[in-house]
């Protein structure tokens, strides 16, 4: 067998093992019983064993290593295949396995002990994980490239070419542009739709809506469907298998249709993808940002939308007549829109979440620049808090230790939901000089956004880089004004002009 042809065998392999660990993934977070969580442990651990030496074996890496030699000959989409594959390669092999063994026990402990600080406001009990875990994150990225900053390198894991510099731009544009908008924004004067939110809305009634929307947004429901966990998720093996949840409150009718819409947004990229892709390393969204871009244009900039509510208000209440009887479409718009500084990120609204993520930066940055340390990090996340929304969290548990992320040990992917959002206005900022978007939504025709994402940049997979894909799509590299416009555009119509 030449190189070409073992490499091509080995990715193959590679993926039914993914496949395998996936479709277990799924059933452990929506069907599987309590008690099946030890055996399937131990499978998965024999599993994930081989999967670690089809990837990172002595065979395996020379294999890629002599790839990696070659790969001028290659086509474009086999050079970018080895490229990706070269990179998980380095990333392994630099750790010393001993470190890298007392990383994942590390980070696995602190699975519980963050729970348990975070549930009694009790970060001491967490801040020496916290400080490993950020000089473990550090010291890896240094193995990988010794000459780059570590918080470039952490950063680009997440996503693809980015680093501090473009991100500083980026957010520095928010401090500058959105802040005092926001600000203008919170003192306005607004309605209270609070008794309209936290109504009682049946949970069997909230289904069949959520039902209604897939087919809105035009899912296909024979290669993929709906289901319900405590933290909604998308999941998928190939186009032809994408499946999502939703999470329904009783009192609070929003969480179940917006987190349907979102995780639609990531479902219809995925199914959108080429099948050229499955046996190959390119299947799959290209990276977290433009993930985050499809589910958040999907969720706010369709699904926020005063045409979304023309088109679906009276489906919404034939459901439910009694919570909705002299509701407007405007009361809809602006009950789907309302503004409030509050502590929580993933309870934000849509203008001020990206300034719960610029805090998260500037705290991650200078952790791992060396310019603070952990015992600073609660007073830093309250003033900080202070200065972009204007409120101090009372305690840590709604500051500071709020997030499961930086205990997993996920350093550098906060700034990428921020980013995906911005990606998302520049993307429809293009969309709308080609399509009708406005009348699209209006008319139920999402279909027809469907196809011009599909067109522009679903169907490539991860064959082209963020970077490449947003300068493809909108003809222009990476700029936040088109996100703080939208934002401006839109806010000022609801609450600033009179
Ligand atoms: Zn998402």
């Amino acid at each position: 067998m030449n190189l070409e042809q073992s490499f091509r065998e080995r990715v193959k392999k590679i993926k039914a093992y993914i496949y395998v660990l996936q479709v277990i993934g799924w059933d452990s977070n929506t069907e599987a019983p309590r008690n099946s969580f030890k055996r399937r442990g131990e499978v998965l651990s024999e599993i994930s064993k081989e999967l670690f030496m089809l990837q990172a074996s002595p065979e395996a890496v020379k294999s890629v290593n002599e790839m990696y030699d070659k790969i001028d000959t290659f086509d474009d989409h086999l050079q970018r295949e080895v490229k990706k594959a070269k990179k998980t390669v380095d990333k392994i092999v630099n750790i010393p396995q001993a470190e890298y063994i007392e990383y994942q026990k590390l980070i696995n402990d602190s699975q519980i002990i963050w729970e348990d600080a975070k549930k009694n406001n009790d970060y001491d009990s967490f801040k020496e994980n916290l400080r490993k875990i950020f000089a473990f994150n550090k010291k890896f990225a240094l193995y990988y490239d010794a000459n780059a900053n570590p918080y470039d390198t952490l950063l680009d894991d997440y996503e693809e070419g980015m680093s501090q510099k473009e991100y500083d731009i980026f957010f520095n544009t928010l401090k500058s542009d959105l802040v005092p908008f926001v600000k203008e924004v919170l003192k306005a004067d607004k309605k209270d739709y609070s008794k309209f939110l936290n109504d009682k809305f049946d949970v069997k009634k909230q289904e069949l809506f959520c039902d209604y929307l897939t087919d809105v947004l035009n899912f296909n429901r024979n290669s993929g469907l709906m289901k319900k966990s405590v933290h909604p998720f998308t999941w998928n093996t190939s186009p032809d298998d994408v499946r999502f949840t939703t999470k329904y409150l009783e009192n609070y009718v929003l969480s179940s249709i917006y987190a349907a819409i979102h995780e639609l947004g990531h479902a219809t990229y995925e199914q959108q993808i080429s099948t050229e892709f499955d046996d190959t390393l390119l299947n799959g969204g290209t990276s977290m940002g433009i993930h985050e871009s499809q589910s958040r244009f999907y969720e706010n900039i369709i699904g926020r939308s005063h045409e979304f509510w023309e088109a679906h208000l009276p489906k919404f209440k034939e459901l439910f007549p009694e919570q909705t009887k002299n509701m407007t479409v405007d009361d809809m718009f602006y009950a789907v829109n309302q503004v409030e500084a509050s502590m929580i990120r993933i309870e934000a609204d849509e203008l001020t979440y990206p300034l719960h993520i610029m805090l998260r930066y500037d705290i991650e940055r200078m952790m791992i620049n060396g310019e603070i340390t952990v015992d600073e990090l609660p007073k830093i996340w309250i003033d900080k808090m202070e200065e972009y929304l204007g409120i101090r969290p009372a305690n840590d548990s709604e500051g500071v230790l709020q997030d499961v992320h930086w205990s997993g040990g996920m350093i550098g992917y906060f700034p990428t939901y921020a980013l995906g959002t911005a990606y998302s206005a520049q993307i429809y900022n293009t969309m709308k000089k080609e399509l009708d978007v406005e009348r699209l939504i209006k008319e139920n025709k999402i279909s027809k956004i469907n196809e011009w994402l599909k067109d522009k940049l679903h169907k490539y997979g991860s064959s082209k880089t963020p970077k490449e894909l947003l300068l493809m799509i909108t003809n222009e590299d990476f700029n936040p004004k088109y996100y703080v416009e939208y934002l401006k555009e839109k806010y000022t119509r609801l609450y600033l002009s009179k």
